[in-house]
């Protein structure tokens, strides 16, 4: 996947880089983006969980790199303290940033999320060669992909969180055992294998790649 970069994806923390100069998400150290930190150009916000945005990263990045831009959605402005550069984008809408294009999207999570449309204009080069816009389509935590299409694009970087048998499996035998589990915070908040799957079948072409994203490591086997 030459395009992408998957600096951390799922619970742990998540930041995806595209063209080493988007970064969707900042939940990760700022040590962990110390090989690409310098070639970015703006971050894409999706939502305010921990694993996705790590305040104190964010804000050391920019100190470091102080055009760096910042894009989100207007419910993230009230947890981006001392963060300069923000765009403020809606649903739907497409915003040029010369080198790239992106529009944000609705996603349906526990809290307001977006998913991201990226599209990388080409360079001359590679007009020449007969690559046009290079399209990627970004949606992690989200419960479903409903009403939401993205025909034909290049890569689909989608959460592939829990499988539906083996979470199904699961719940049994904790209700059986009278005991707890996270399943269900999977199911009402995450994406499964199968959800994903389903979606890029409907979507695709055939030359479009798969980045299986936000893996859960109880549930996807
Ligand atoms: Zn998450
Ligand atoms: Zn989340």
């Amino acid at each position: 996947m030459g395009v992408a970069q998957v600096i951390s994806s799922g619970s742990e923390g998540n930041a995806v880089i595209y063209d080493n100069q988007i970064m969707v998400d900042c939940g990760v150290s700022l040590k962990a983006l110390e090989a690409v930190k310098r070639s970015l150009k703006i971050v894409l916000l999706t939502h305010k969980h921990g694993d996705h945005l790590k305040l104190r990263t964010l804000q050391r990045l920019q100190a470091e790199r102080p055009t760096l831009r910042v894009a989100c959605g207007d419910f993230l402005l009230e947890e981006l303290p001392c963060i300069k550069n923000i765009d403020v984008l809606q649903v739907g809408m497409l915003y040029d940033y010369g080198a790239f294009k992106v529009s944000p999207v609705k996603l349906y999570h526990d809290m307001p999320n977006f998913g991201w449309r990226i599209f990388l204009n080409p360079t001359i080069i590679d007009f020449i060669k007969g690559n046009y816009e290079y399209k990627i389509f970004h949606a992690t935590d989200t419960v479903h992909l409903e009403g939401i299409t993205a025909k034909g694009y290049d890569l689909y970087a989608i959460e592939h969180n829990y499988c539906e048998e083996y979470i199904q499996q699961a719940i049994e035998e904790a209700r059986a055992n009278g005991e707890y589990t996270h399943a269900y915070g999977n199911i009402n908040t995450h994406l499964s294998i199968q959800q994903a799957r389903a979606f890029i079948e409907e979507n695709r072409k055939e030359s479009s790649e798969v980045l299986e994203l936000h893996k859960s490591r109880s549930f996807y086997h």
